[in-house]
């Protein structure tokens, strides 16, 4: 899965240059940026395109992060019931950072 060394996101197989900054793809990422830092998940979205705009607010509001798309295989993880292959999307924040950074996606959820 090709992924983007700069801001370290993961797009789809065949994507060979990062939309967002232009930089080549990557298979794997590098250790992450602060190694001491534990990353974790947020509950899962409808779709990338909600990750993305719940990832540009975090931006905004200086919140790291960093957006895994769930395809269903190459084991990211089980996709069941509705949320079929390539239709969901989660956000990874730092520990440090998931009660805020889930306040946020709550409050974007909710108006959708
Ligand atoms: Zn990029």
């Amino acid at each position: 899965m090709p992924f983007c060394p700069n801001d370290r996101y993961e797009y789809l197989p065949g994507i060979t240059h990062c939309p967002d900054c232009g930089a080549e793809l990557v298979d794997e990422l590098p250790d992450m940026p602060a190694p001491d830092v534990r990353w974790v998940k947020m509950k899962d979205l409808p779709g990338m395109v909600y990750a993305q705009m719940v990832a540009e607010v975090l931006e905004q509001r200086g919140v790291p992060h960093y957006i895994q798309s769930l395809f269903g295989s190459g084991g990211l993880g089980v996709v069941t019931g509705a949320n079929f292959a390539g239709s969901s999307a989660r956000i990874w924040v730092p520990e440090d950072y998931l009660d805020q950074a889930q306040e946020i996606q709550d409050e974007m959820m909710q108006d959708i």
